[in-house]
């Protein structure tokens, strides 16, 4: 799988709609402090299920819009879309049929956020289940923070596993058999 397309709309300081082209191979964001580089991964954090307002250095999921500046009013809804390409058919059932995946999720003031693939309403699970399958998910070590090897250097040995569970890509996998256990 591979991402392709990073769409943000009202995220952030992503106030205009903002169209990424991801190419293959690397990519380089460059820009001066405060510019929205970080915001960037931020997204595409977001748009694969993270859930924990202080990943999104936010105190609320709501932070995630944009808050309006002396000259523009805030938004209402942020919105975020990913496109993955699948033609290794990688993906797990129920999206592998398709050789482009697009993920949305938006989030409204006071109404929450709801996800969409190809089109179609979708839980938060589905989506992140998509992407801990391949190892990429919302708190996947393949996203590095900023300050986050510091933190890697003097975490606990439990969190320190978890972080090379993601890494192996088993994370789905945990999910799965709680939600049987809770059954
Ligand atoms: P650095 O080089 O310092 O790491 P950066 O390019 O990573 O900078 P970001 O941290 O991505 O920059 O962007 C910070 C900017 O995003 C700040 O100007 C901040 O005000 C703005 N910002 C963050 N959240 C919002 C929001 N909800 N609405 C509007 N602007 C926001
Ligand atoms: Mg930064």
């Amino acid at each position: 799988m591979q991402f392709t397309r990073l769409r943000l709309n009202g995220f952030k300081s992503f106030v205009d709609p903002t169209d990424l082209v991801i190419q293959r191979g690397l990519t380089g964001v460059v820009g001066p402090n405060g510019c929205g580089k970080s915001n960037l991964l931020e997204a595409l954090r977001w748009v694969m299920g993270e859930n924990r307002p202080t990943a999104m250095r936010g105190g609320g999921m709501e932070d995630v819009i944009f808050a309006g500046t002396a000259r523009r009013p805030a938004r209402h809804f942020a919105e975020v879309s990913l496109t993955v390409d699948n033609a290794d058919r990688l993906a797990p059932a129920g999206f592998n049929d398709a050789g482009v995946i697009e993920i949305v999720r938006r989030i409204t003031r006071d109404a929450g956020s709801a996800y969409k693939a190809q089109g179609r309403d979708v839980r938060a699970r589905d989506v992140q289940m998509l992407f801990a399958d391949a190892s990429t998910g919302a708190q996947s070590p393949a996203l590095v923070r900023q300050g986050q090897i510091s933190e890697l250097i003097s975490a606990k040995p439990k969190a320190r596993r978890r972080i090379l569970e993601d890494a192996a890509g088993i994370a789905g996998l945990y999910q799965r058999r709680h939600e049987a256990e809770l059954k």
